[in-house]
């Protein structure tokens, strides 16, 4: 069998610059990737032009330079792989395990079945669209879908998909493809052996593990990071108002993040050039330290 060497990647939404949540997440894929003498690859997710907002590429590109986290390779764009995701929907189609749904927001709200918070699509469309439905998405059929991971730090993973999260679009009625199944066809592209993320992407992996079984693709081993959240366990996002990164002395915010990680580099590097942190933190990196947790609460 070939051993690959180790690829890893990081892949923001361009949805605002970075913040705190998103350098712990970039870093902890970096070191990961860097320990183990591999690459560090940049994908930008920018799938959803309603979720774009200007000039948010360029300042994360900006700020990943400004903390020294410099990337292998060029730049990925979502945006510009449609071609591939069609190619994998054509391969979902021809094994018969997507199927069309033309139900409204309003529609699957009404008839949506188990989970307070996320409403599971309760397969109506399954047999076939309704006479009249125009404009539709596609969605995957999870029944009988068990799915499992082993997560380098959160252990073992299962989930009995249909009841969890139910059959999830891959192609959006407004033709674009959904994160899930873009995902799965980049980092299999791509080459990327390791996957390092924040642990609210754990529901994320399953359906992609899922899709990758379908589309007979490589999976990734998985580490997902514990996410940070305020007092009140909202993760740390534009919604919740985390303020973007420092960008004049990243030395304090890389510090935090890395004292956040459980790596707190010694106080002679306080205001050491962040490429010496970093070096710091590449030689330390021993992710078994971390907290098995999916959120850790981060003190003001
Ligand atoms: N772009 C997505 C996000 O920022 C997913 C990232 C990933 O697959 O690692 O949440």
């Amino acid at each position: 069998m070939t051993r690959h060497r180790y690829r890893g990647r990081f892949a923001p939404s361009p949805s605002g610059p970075l913040h705190f949540g998103s350098l712990i997440s970039a870093l902890g894929s970096y070191l990961d990737a860097k320990a183990q003498g591999g690459e560090w690859w940049l994908r930008i997710d920018d799938l959803d032009p309603p979720r774009i907002t200007p000039g948010a590429t360029d300042a994360i590109l900006r700020a990943l330079e400004a903390y020294g986290l410099l990337w292998d390779g060029t730049v990925q764009y979502q945006n510009q792989r449609n071609q591939a995701y069609v190619a994998a929907l054509e391969v979902l189609q021809g094994l018969g395990v997507v199927y069309a749904c033309g139900c409204t927001r309003r529609e699957i709200a009404d008839s949506s079945v188990g989970g307070a918070t996320a409403a599971i699509y309760p397969g109506t469309c399954r047999a076939g669209l309704a006479p009249g439905k125009a404009g539709h998405a596609w969605r995957v059929d999870t029944r009988g879908a068990h799915v499992c991971f082993e997560d380098r730090l959160q252990g073992l993973i299962e989930q009995d998909l249909e009841r969890a999260a139910g059959d999830f679009i891959v192609q959006r009625a407004d033709g674009w493809f959904a994160y899930q199944l873009a995902a799965v066809v980049d980092d299999a592209e791509l080459g990327i052996t390791d996957i390092v993320r924040g642990a609210d992407l754990i529901d994320s992996t399953l359906r992609q593990v899922y899709l990758q079984r379908l589309l007979k693709l490589p999976s990734q081993r998985y580490l997902h990071l514990p996410v940070a959240v305020n007092a009140l366990g909202e993760k740390l996002s534009k919604q919740t108002l985390a303020s973007s990164l420092e960008m004049t002395f990243p030395q304090s915010s890389l510090i935090r993040a890395l004292a956040f990680l459980k790596h707190p580099p010694p106080l002679a590097l306080q205001r050491a050039p962040v490429a010496e942190i970093l070096s710091w933190a590449i030689a330390h990196w021993k992710p078994a330290g971390l907290p098995p947790a999916r959120t850790i609460e981060l003190k003001p």
